[in-house]
């Protein structure tokens, strides 16, 4: 399993040290081909204006192609770009997660801060920096973590694209990185299952229990 992180600008070798901790075979994805051999890929925080300019039109198209037949996690910059909706201003979006994402949303006095949220039910440090709000979440967008009083969503996972509005590369808590390696490992075994294999997919199976129950 070979694992992508985005290399055009940002802070993407945090990532490629995190996910080589966790025993990942990691890339650094510098060129629109390198994107067809790699199973999964990471978008890192950055400005996500600038991500556009570097991409350009071919760029773009073959990205948007590989993140909605892929794996990939996107952190701050890179859950703008996965986004469907992206205000603050109005940029285009990848369309792989469902959700309405406001760019430097904290405002200038706060702009960059580390707080605590919750990652399911447990406390996660969260560094957050000129951070995006994502302010609204389609029907088919899981809720992996929150922050504040208001519990808004910070991570999010809709079918195999997941996203942050925070940095998990700099915190030294490794779990949100893994929740994306388990996420790969799930996507890849289901396709050696899914219909082209003459297997059911897991998803099937389930169904199929389910019917046989007395
Ligand atoms: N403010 C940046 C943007 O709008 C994101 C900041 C980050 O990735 N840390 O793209």
């Amino acid at each position: 399993m070979k694992i992508g992180v985005l290399a055009l600008q940002g802070d993407f070798d945090a990532h490629r040290r995190r996910l080589q901790e966790l025993g990942a075979e990691v890339v650094l994805v510098r060129k629109p081909e390198e994107l067809d051999a790699i199973d999964g890929l990471v978008i890192p925080g950055g400005e996500s204006g600038t991500f556009l300019k570097l991409l350009g039109d071919g760029g773009f198209e073959k990205l948007k192609e590989f993140v909605h037949a892929k794996p990939t996690f996107g952190t701050c910059a890179g859950a703008i770009l996965l986004a469907t909706e992206v205000e603050n201003p109005q940029q285009r979006g990848l369309g792989a997660l469902d959700i309405r994402i406001r760019r430097n949303a904290y405002g200038r006095q706060i702009d960059s801060s580390i707080r605590q949220g919750l990652f399911g039910d447990s406390p996660l440090e969260m560094v957050f920096i000129r951070a995006p709000k994502i302010e609204h979440v389609g029907e088919g967008v899981e809720i992996l973590a929150t922050e504040g009083s208001d519990q808004a969503p910070v991570a999010v996972r809709q079918g195999r694209t997941m996203a942050a509005t925070f940095h998990p590369e700099l915190s030294d808590d490794p779990r949100v990185h893994q929740a994306f390696l388990n996420l790969i490992g799930e996507t890849l075994f289901d396709q050696t299952r899914g219909i082209f294999s003459g297997k059911p997919s897991l998803s099937e199976e389930l169904f199929r229990d389910r019917r046989t129950e007395p």
